[in-house]
C-alpha cells in the first residue's frame, strides 16, 4: 500500500520543533544554495528560552517513554518509516537545494534513510548478561540515559541526524537535534515528520547560531551528546561535557589511507579509489585522503586514477551525467582552496588539475591529484574535506602500513589487492575504526561505525549503536 501523507508539511517554511509544536523566533539565519551562492529559506534562531522549553519537554517525554516496551517503541519507528516514505520526493529536492548533491546520489541518500529505519525495525532488544550463583543472581539491565542532544555536521545533514534519532528513541530516550547552521533544512523536516508519530517532546529540533551547541553541551538536564563533526570541535565538546559528566559519542574527522598492494588489479582498484577519494566532492569523513601505491605499479595506477577522475563530471544536481556537486559552503570552499595554494607554493606536482581554482557561479572545484608529495606536506597531514588528494609511492608493505598509521586520526581505511591473507593482515594492522577491503568506503546501518585515536570515542550504527544511549545497571539479588 502506498504510504499516505498524514498532514501537509510545508517544504518552504522552516521552524524549530519544541514539544510537538512548530516555533518561530525573532532572529533568523539561512543556508546557501552552493550551486548558485543564493540564500535559501530563513530559519529561526533558537533562543535561550527555546532551549529551556525543549529540555523540559524532552525530560517530560522521556519520563513516559522510558516506561514503554521495546516492541511499542519499535512499532512507532515502523510508523515513522511510512510517514517518512510519503515525503521522499520533497526531501530529495530539499537535500539537493541545501547541499547541491547530484540528484542520483541525493535520491539514494533519502532512500538509504528508509533502509536505516528498516534496520531499526528489525533490531532485537539488547539484553545484558545474567549470572546465577548459589548465593546470588546478577542481572545486567540496559536503561535509557534520559535526554540526548544530536550535534550534526553539514556533509550528510539528514542521514547523520537520523542515525542518532533512531537508536536514541528505540532505547527509550528523548532527543534534541541540532543541525549544522549550514544545512538545517532536511534535518528540521525529518524531525517534523517524526512528530507525526512520536509523542510531543520526544524528538525535537533546535537550529541556531554558535551559542546553541555549547548551550546544549553545558545543560545539566541533557544527559548525552552524540556529536558528529570536526576533531577541533569534538575536543571542545568533550572538555565541556566533563562539567556535567555527560556521556559522549564523538564521531570526528579522518585522514583515511587507501593502500594499493603490489598485486592489486589496477583496472578494478582505480575506479574504487577514485570513488573513495572524490564521492560527495570529497566531503566525506571516511573519504580516502592519502593514497599509497606500490612503486612497481605507481605510474600505471596514477595514470588509471587520473583517467577515472577526469570522467567525474562536476555540476549542478540535474545536469546530465553529473557525478560531483559543489563544496557545501563558503567557509569550506576557502579552506579547500588553501590546500591548493599550499601545494602550488610548495612546488608539488599536480598530476591532475592546477593550483588555481577558477571562480564559478557556485562553490565548484574539480578533482585534483597531487603526485607523490612528501609525508610532512599539508595535503598529507591534514584533512582537506575537498577534492584534492595526494598519491604517494611506497616500496614495502610494512612501510606503507607504518606511514598510513602515522596520523592522529584513525577513522577508516581501504586496502586493495588479491591475496586474501595479505589483505586481512594489512586490515588488521591499520589503526582505524573501519576498514574496507577491495571497495570504496561505504558506511551503512549494519556495521559498527566509529573512529580510533583522535577520530572519536564510541560507535554508532550496527547493534551496539543502541547501547550508546544506555547505562548498564547491575542488580544483584541475594538468595535465601
Ligand atoms: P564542525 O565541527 O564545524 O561542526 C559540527 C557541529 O558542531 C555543527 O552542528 C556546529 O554548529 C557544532 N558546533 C560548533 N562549535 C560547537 C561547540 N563549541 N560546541 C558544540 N557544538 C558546536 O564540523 P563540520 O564542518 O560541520 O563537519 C565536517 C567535519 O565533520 C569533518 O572533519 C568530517 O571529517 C567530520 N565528520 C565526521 C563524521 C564521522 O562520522 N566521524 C561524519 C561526518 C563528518
Amino acid at each position: 500500500m502506498a504510504p499516505s501523507k498524514l498532514e501537509t508539511i510545508s517544504f518552504t517554511a522552516f521552524s524549530n520543533i519544541i514539544d510537538g509544536q512548530l516555533r518561530g523566533s525573532k532572529g533568523h539565519y539561512h543556508g546557501i544554495d552552493p550551486t548558485t551562492k543564493q540564500a535559501n529559506w530563513d530559519v529561526p534562531i533558537a533562543t535561550a528560552d527555546d532551549v529551556e522549553d525543549a529540555v523540559a519537554a524532552a525530560n517530560r517525554a522521556h519520563a513516559e517513554w522510558k516506561a514503554s516496551t521495546w516492541e511499542y517503541r519499535t512499532e512507532r519507528i515502523a510508523r515513522f518509516k511510512d510517514a517518512w516514505e510519503a515525503y521522499e520526493e520533497e526531501l530529495t529536492n530539499l537535500l539537493l537545494k541545501e547541499t547541491g548533491k547530484p540528484r542520483q546520489f541525493g535520491s539514494a541518500e533519502i532512500k538509504s534513510a528508509s533502509q536505516f529505519i528498516e534496520w531499526h525495525v528489525g533490531l532485537k532488544e539488547p539484553k545484558g548478561e545474567t549470572y546465577d550463583f548459589p548465593d546470588k543472581k546478577i542481572d545486567h539491565k540496559f536503561v535509557p540515559l534520559g535526554v540526548a542532544a544530536a550535534i550534526c555536521p553539514w556533509n550528510f545533514p539528514l542521514l547523520l541526524s537520523l542515525g542518532k534519532v533512531l537508536p536514541a528513541v528505540q532505547m527509550g530516550n528523548a532527543i534534541i537535534v541540532k543541525p549544522s547552521p549550514f544545512t538545517p533544512y532536511t534535518a528540521l523536516k525529518m524531525v517534523e515528520i517524526a512528530n507525526r508519530v512520536f509523542p510531543p517532546g520526544l524528538v525535537q529540533a533546535l537550529g541556531g547560531d554558535d551559542k546553541l551547541g555549547p548551550a546544549l553541551v553545558d545543560h545539566p538536564d541533557i544527559h548525552k551528546i552524540s556529536f558528529t563533526g570536526s576533531i577541533a570541535t569534538g575536543k571542545k565538546v568533550m572538555a565541556a561535557a566533563a562539567k556535567t559528566v555527560k556521556r559522549v559519542t564523538l564521531e570526528m574527522g579522518g585522514n583515511d589511507p587507501a593502500i594499493v598492494l603490489p598485486d592489486a588489479d589496477i583496472a578494478k582498484a582505480a575506479p574504487m579509489v577514485a570513488m573513495g577519494a572524490f564521492f560527495n566532492t570529497s566531503q566525506v569523513c571516511i573519504a580516502s585522503k592519502r593514497i599509497y601505491v606500490h612503486s612497481s605499479q605507481y605510474e600505471a595506477f596514477l595514470e588509471a586514477l587520473i583517467n577515472v577522475a577526469k570522467t567525474l563530471k562536476v555540476g549542478t544536481p540535474d545536469e546530465e551525467g553529473v557525478m560531483l556537486g559543489p563544496i557545501q559552503n563558503s567557509m569550506q570552499y576557502e579552506k579547500v582552496k588553501g590546500f591548493f595554494r599550499d601545494a602550488q607554493d610548495q612546488g608539488y606536482k599536480f598530476a591532475l588539475g592546477a593550483g588555481q581554482v577558477p571562480e564559478t557561479q557556485g562553490y565548484f572545484i574539480h578533482p585534483t591529484i597531487i603526485d607523490n608529495p612528501p609525508d610532512d606536506s599539508l595535503i598529507v597531514t591534514e584533512e582537506p574535506f575537498g577534492p584534492i588528494v595526494p598519491v604517494q609511492k611506497y616500496d614495502d608493505i610494512d612501510e606503507a602500513i607504518r606511514r598510513a598509521n602515522n596520523s592522529r586520526a584513525g577513522l577508516g581505511a581501504t586496502v586493495f589487492g588479491k591475496d586474501p591473507q595479505l589483505l586481512q593482515r594489512v586490515a588488521d594492522q591499520l589503526e582505524a575504526g573501519s576498514v574496507w577491503i577491495n571497495s570504496y568506503p561505504a558506511a551503512g546501518p549494519q556495521a559498527q561505525f566509529g573512529g580510533v585515536k583522535e577520530s572519536g570515542i564510541g560507535t554508532e550504527f550496527g547493534t551496539m549503536g543502541i547501547l550508546a544511549y544506555a547505562n548498564v545497571k547491575a542488580v544483584t539479588t541475594f538468595k535465601g
